[in-house]
C-alpha cells in the first residue's frame, strides 16, 4: 500500500514556541522551523503538507470562528488527505477537539490533535514523540480494506490516544496533560502503537460525503454548585439576557440542594425555556437521576441529563445543537443521544 499523505496544520500552543532569551517569554516562531526539528517524519508518510494559521494563536483566544475556519479548511482539502494532524494549544484543545467532533459529519479520516508542554525545540520536549507518532496514527490504514485505523476526532498525548470529545486537561505541570475518565484510550504508543478496535467508532456505511456543520450558538453559562452558593448567584445567571442554556455542575451522581428557593429557580428558568443541562463534578462516573431523591427531584422539574459527558463536550454538544435547531424539545432529546461517542449510551 501506498504510504499516506498527511495535511500538518498549525494553530499555535507551547509546541511551536521558542523562549525569548531576554524576556523568557514564549513566543510563536516560523512553522517550518518545526518540521525542521523532527526531519525523520519524511520517512513515515508519502507526502507531508503543511498549513498555518496566521498569525499563531495561544489557544486561550480560541472562538467558535476558528473551529468554523479549522471545520472549512478541513472539508476542502479532505479528498487530498488520508489523514491529519492539528497542532494546537493544550489549555483548550479538548473543547476544540469536541468541536470538531459535532461538526464533522460522516468522518472517515484521522483528526489527530496534538501539542506539547515544553517546545519543540527544547532538549526535554515531549513535543517530538507527540507529532511524530500523530503523524503515525493520522497515516495507520487497514493493508486491506485501505482504510484508517482510526476514523475519529482525537487528541494523541504522552503515548495516548483518545477520542477527543472525552478528555480534559488536567495537568498544567506533568507531560501526561489529559485525561478521559469515562472512556478508555484508543490506542497506546510503546513499542509498537496498539490500536483498542473494539472502542473506535467505525462508520455504519462507508463512501458517505463529509459533511460540515459550522452554526453555533453560544448562549450557554456554567453555574457549579458549592455549598453555601446563593440564590442571588443563581438568579443573576439565569437572568441573562438571551440565555438558553445552563450547564448545571452538580455533586456526585447528579445531586443538588433540595431547598425550596433552589429548586424554585430552577424550575422557573426551564419553563421560560432554558434548558438545563445536568453534569457531574465528579472527574470519573456519570451523572444518574434516579439514584436518590435530589436527582429524581431535578427530572422532575425538566433537568435534563447529561450522563458522562465532560463539562467540555457538554458546551459544544450545546453551542453545536442550539447552533442547529431552534426547538427547545429536540434539542432537549439530542442532549440525551450519543452523537459523536461522547457519552456512554447507545
Ligand atoms: N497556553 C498554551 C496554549 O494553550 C499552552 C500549551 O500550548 O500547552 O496555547
Amino acid at each position: 500500500m501506498k504510504k499516506a499523505n498527511i495535511l500538518l496544520i498549525y494553530t499555535g500552543g507551547t509546541i511551536g514556541m521558542k523562549q525569548d532569551p531576554e524576556t523568557l517569554a514564549l513566543a510563536p516562531f516560523n512553522f517550518e522551523e518545526i518540521l525542521a526539528e523532527v526531519p525523520e517524519i519524511k520517512k513515515i508518510v508519502h507526502t507531508i503538507d503543511t498549513y498555518s494559521f496566521s498569525p499563531p494563536i495561544d489557544s486561550s483566544d480560541v472562538e467558535p470562528t476558528f473551529w468554523k475556519e479549522l471545520a472549512k479548511l478541513i472539508k476542502k482539502k479532505y479528498h487530498l488527505y488520508d489523514g491529519f494532524v492539528i497542532l494546537h494549544g493544550t489549555d483548550t484543545m479538548s473543547y476544540s477537539a469536541s468541536a470538531l467532533s459535532f461538526m464533522l459529519e460522516n468522518l472517515e479520516k484521522p483528526i489527530i490533535f496534538t501539542g506539547s508542554q515544553l517546545p519543540i525545540g527544547m532538549l526535554r520536549t515531549d513535543g517530538k514523540e507527540n507529532l511524530i507518532s500523530s503523524i503515525e496514527i493520522a497515516a495507520a490504514r487497514d493493508s486491506v480494506t485501505g482504510r484508517a485505523i482510526v476514523p475519529e476526532v482525537c487528541i494523541y498525548f504522552e503515548s495516548q490516544l483518545y477520542r477527543g470529545n472525552r478528555t480534559t486537561k488536567s495537568s498544567a505541570e506533568n507531560f501526561k496533560a489529559f485525561h478521559s475518565p469515562n472512556y478508555p484510550c484508543l490506542a497506546q504508543a510503546g513499542i509498537h502503537i496498539k490500536y483498542n478496535t473494539p472502542y473506535i467508532n467505525y462508520p455504519s456505511k462507508w463512501g458517505k460525503e463529509l459533511i460540515i456543520k459550522t452554526a453555533i450558538d453560544t448562549n450557554v453559562a456554567i453555574i457549579k454548585l458549592f455549598p453555601g452558593i446563593s440564590d442571588a448567584t443563581i438568579k443573576s445567571t439565569f437572568d441573562i439576557s438571551g440565555l438558553k442554556a445552563v450547564i448545571l455542575e452538580t455533586y456526585g451522581s447528579g445531586n443538588a440542594p433540595t431547598k425550596p428557593w433552589f429548586l424554585d429557580l430552577i424550575s422557573n428558568a426551564t419553563s421560560k425555556g432554558i434548558i438545563i443541562l445536568n453534569i457531574t463534578q465528579c472527574q470519573a462516573g456519570t451523572v444518574d437521576m434516579e439514584a436518590y431523591s435530589t436527582g429524581i427531584m431535578l427530572k422532575k422539574i425538566g433537568v435534563v441529563s447529561g450522563f458522562d459527558s465532560t463539562t467540555e463536550a457538554a458546551i459544544l454538544k450545546l453551542f453545536f445543537l442550539m447552533g442547529h435547531s431552534s426547538s427547545n424539545q429536540s434539542i432537549k432529546e439530542l442532549l440525551m443521544n450519543n452523537l459523536r461517542g461522547e457519552i456512554s449510551i447507545n
